[in-house]
């Protein structure tokens, strides 16, 4: 194990990515580098709402939409149901798809990601109405649509995005046009000609959902300057979010985090273990809300670690393992994109480390400085920060999300402490004695999203955020108390 270390020393990243491919026999698995020609699987096909131009697919979804806004809400519904239906039975295939073509996460917890999606994302029951009545009459506030939606989605939940998306800008009475990350590109597409085919098999309006055959960064700049787009929703990292903010028209911007997960002395351990394990694992790590840092108050920490150890996490404590490591997944003080997202085991061995496939988390302990802490490094590598007591847990906690406000995760049985953490770190989701996707509704209560907008403060987005508040005053009739 250790020849293997020393050889990895005299090899390039890209040799040591190649050679562990090779290795699992998953090359094919190697996510496409952007100087690569993009597969020429999918054609332009507007039957299945792949348009060969920005300009053709958001005109085509502008005429979709105002049929449908000029149908009964029952009609949504059933384009809802029936994109469920017809989604269902492919959810392995897309989880197989999206692993292979991005490299990145695990197919199982893909699966349950498409399933939350599915059963979770509300309809058109989201959309409640708000009535005023008095001396003067009757006044209804009313969700309205916004018109056509330019959605932008990233590589790190394709067609969850996608596909929750959808639900939502429909049941709101929208038409949406996405543009996927083209890291992404296969396999949103087949998204998008699934939600089609669904939609056909009810008669729904053809063109609901269109995308283009090419995504690129300039068809997604052409979407977000297009006069026919009424509103933009954009999941994904800090840029994409800014270029949506400063778009001028009504934007939701649904952008990073870095959640940390305090643990302090009145925790029970053993479940904060498991669920720590738990939550930084699902999907290799690469969800937005997943525990990226652990800070612990010292007296639990090694039963912490102990138990962590019990759970899957690979602890890491050798000096020149630690900096292997990091020669493998940091360049710059940045994460390397080749490494995102990967299984634990597969990081261990090309550091030359044999571990179980069963591995979920690489655990180490940092300084609060380290980049492992700084950056939001999306793959299951999971540092420890010791604290001396709560109190000094909450406020590097804080330092450490970056006011992104986010998620944050705690645990403790302390009503002061788990309200102190609330209220210091303000983040869009907060965890308390569970796993990061309890946040999600997944064993915690709430409907799920795969655009969580914190930036613009809509939170977990449904069908509602997806609407225009609009005022219908009726005077002088139906107040009838
Ligand atoms: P990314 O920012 O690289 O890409 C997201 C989307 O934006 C893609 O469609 C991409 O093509 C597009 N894009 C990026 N830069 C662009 C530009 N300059 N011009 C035009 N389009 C541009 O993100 P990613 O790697 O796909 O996803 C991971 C990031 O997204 C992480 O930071 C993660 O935290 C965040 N994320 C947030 C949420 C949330 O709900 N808050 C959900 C998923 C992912």
């Amino acid at each position: 194990m250790e020849q293997r270390g020393q050889q990895v020393e005299q090899q390039t990243l890209e040799d040591i990515v190649r050679q562990v491919c090779r290795e699992l026999q998953t090359i094919e698995a190697l996510p496409a580098t952007s100087d690569e020609p993009l597969a020429q699987e999918h054609r332009a096909d507007p039957d299945n709402g792949i348009f060969a131009t920005m300009d053709e697919a958001i005109t085509a979804a502008a005429a979709a939409q105002q049929t449908l806004f000029n149908s009964r809400l029952e009609v949504r519904s059933r384009i809802i149901d029936a994109i469920c239906a017809e989604v269902r039975p492919q959810i392995e295939k897309l989880a197989h798809m999206g692993v292979q073509e991005t490299g990145m996460g695990r197919v199982t917890d893909k699966i349950l990601k498409h399933q939350l999606v599915l059963d979770k994302t509300p309809g058109v029951e989201d959309l409640q109405a708000y009535a005023f009545t008095g001396d003067d009459g009757l006044t209804v506030l009313e969700l309205s649509p916004y018109g056509v939606i330019g959605a932008i989605t990233p590589s790190t939940n394709p067609t969850e995005t996608v596909i929750c998306n959808a639900i939502g800008m429909i049941a709101a009475g929208n038409a949406v046009v996405f543009a996927p990350h083209p890291g992404a590109r296969k396999v949103s597409l087949f998204a998008v000609e699934l939600i089609n085919q669904a939609i056909r098999k009810v008669g729904g309006p053809a063109h609901l959902v269109v995308t283009v055959a090419e995504p690129s960064h300039d068809n997604t700049r052409i979407m977000m300057e297009h006069p026919q787009i009424n509103m933009l929703v954009a999941t994904g990292g800090p840029g994409l979010v800014k270029a949506v903010m400063s778009s001028g028209k009504k934007a939701i911007g649904a952008g990073a985090g870095n959640p940390p997960v305090l643990v302090d002395k009145t925790a029970d351990i053993e479940k904060a273990a498991a669920d720590i394990v738990a939550g930084c694992s699902f999907d290799n790590n690469i969800p937005c809300i997943a525990e990226k840092e652990v800070i612990a108050v010292n007296c639990i920490a090694d039963y912490l670690i102990f138990e962590m150890q019990k759970q899957g996490a690979w602890l890491l404590t050798e000096p020149h393992h630690i900096e292997a490591l990091e020669r493998l997944v940091l360049k710059d003080g940045k994460p390397v994109r080749d490494c995102i997202g990967r299984d634990a085991a597969w990081l261990l061995e090309a550091i030359g480390i044999q571990a179980p496939t069963s591995t979920r988390i690489i655990l180490l302990e940092t300084s609060s400085e380290h980049p492992f802490v700084q950056e939001e490094m999306l793959m299951p590598v999971l540092p420890l920060i010791r604290v001396e007591d709560a109190d000094e847990g909450i406020q590097l906690a804080k330092k450490v999300e970056h006011g992104f406000r986010h998620t944050a995760i705690v645990h403790s049985s302390d009503i002061n402490v788990l309200s102190r953490y609330a209220k210091e770190l303000e983040t869009t989701i907060l965890v308390k004695n569970g796993p990061s996707f309890a946040g999600l509704g997944v064993g915690g209560e709430g409907h799920t999203t795969f655009t969580i907008a914190g930036p613009t403060g809509e939170g977990l987005t449904s069908a509602r955020s997806f609407a225009r508040n609009r005022r219908c005053v009726l005077v002088g009739s139906f107040a009838i108390k």
